[in-house]
């Protein structure tokens, strides 16, 4: 049975319930069991709760009874080194892709980690979250991280020349990243689709990274010398990750 046909069918069951209030009680159960059993009930082939109970039992005995002196530390309080910009892409969690144990890595997920320029009023929510790490937190490091496949990017290249777009906020969002689009448009244009967007990817990396620049409490960290801005990209088909400083283009890489 496919996503379609289950929600087809709560759906139609529902209705039979809102429409039939006169049914019979024992009727009316039945049907409840059902709906329950559709949405994920025992017969189901996934249980949400299940999965999160049992996933947090599982980081409980392994992860957190395993290391009291951590979390312990952790309870008091957190110094993380890093903030991180990554996407919300399901296969490139920071904390598993660069090992980041608990209190180690502050972080900010959005669809293609973007970051975007200094903006009180639009952007209040990744400026909130720089601004905590760079002023209370003191983090040394900001590393902004790409990855393969990447569907923000896509959508990014994919917005047509005209600027029209089809959603309510995904290419409203990802437009933090028009600049990358032109210059790697502009730099590689005879590339085909799918190498522009893997160059897109990594140059919208760096856009990100000047627009740290926009924040006035990261300029003063970097000229501090407490704060240093670097670029990232992890390729889950290759299975590499290439890093880089904050240069405006990409150089050689640091690992
Ligand atoms: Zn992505």
């Amino acid at each position: 049975m496919d996503s379609y046909s289950f929600d087809d069918a709560i759906d139609g069951l529902k209705k039979l319930l809102s429409e039939k209030n006169e049914l019979h009680e024992v009727v009316a159960t039945k049907i409840k069991e059902l709906t329950a059993e559709l949405e994920g009930g025992e017969s189901s082939e996934f249980n949400a709760v299940e999965r999160i109970r049992d996933g947090f039992a599982r980081f409980k005995k392994e992860k957190y009874e395993a290391n009291p002196t951590l979390f312990n530390e952790l309870a008091t309080g957190q110094s993380p080194k890093f903030l991180v910009f990554a996407c919300s892409d399901s296969r490139v969690c920071p904390s598993h892709i660069l090992d980041f144990q608990p209190g180690e890595a502050f972080m900010v997920r959005n669809i293609a980690n973007m970051v975007p320029p200094y903006d009180t009023i639009k952007y209040s929510g990744a400026g909130a979250a720089i601004e905590y790490a760079v002023m209370h937190l003191k983090v040394e490091n900001i590393v902004v991280i790409g990855h393969s496949c990447c569907g923000g990017i896509k959508g990014l290249m994919s917005i047509p020349e005209d600027g029209t777009t089809a959603s309510d906020f995904i290419e409203q969002w990802v437009k933090i990243g028009l600049p990358a689009k032109s210059k790697v448009k502009g730099d590689f244009g005879d590339l085909d689709y799918s190498d522009l967007c893997t160059k897109c990817e990594k140059e919208a990396v760096n856009v990100s990274l000047g627009n740290l620049l926009t924040y006035p409490f990261v300029r003063d960290a970097i000229v501090n010398k407490k704060l240093s801005l670097k670029g990232g990209h992890y390729d889950f088909v290759k299975g590499t990750f290439d890093l880089w400083n904050l240069d405006f283009s990409l150089s050689p890489s640091l690992i």
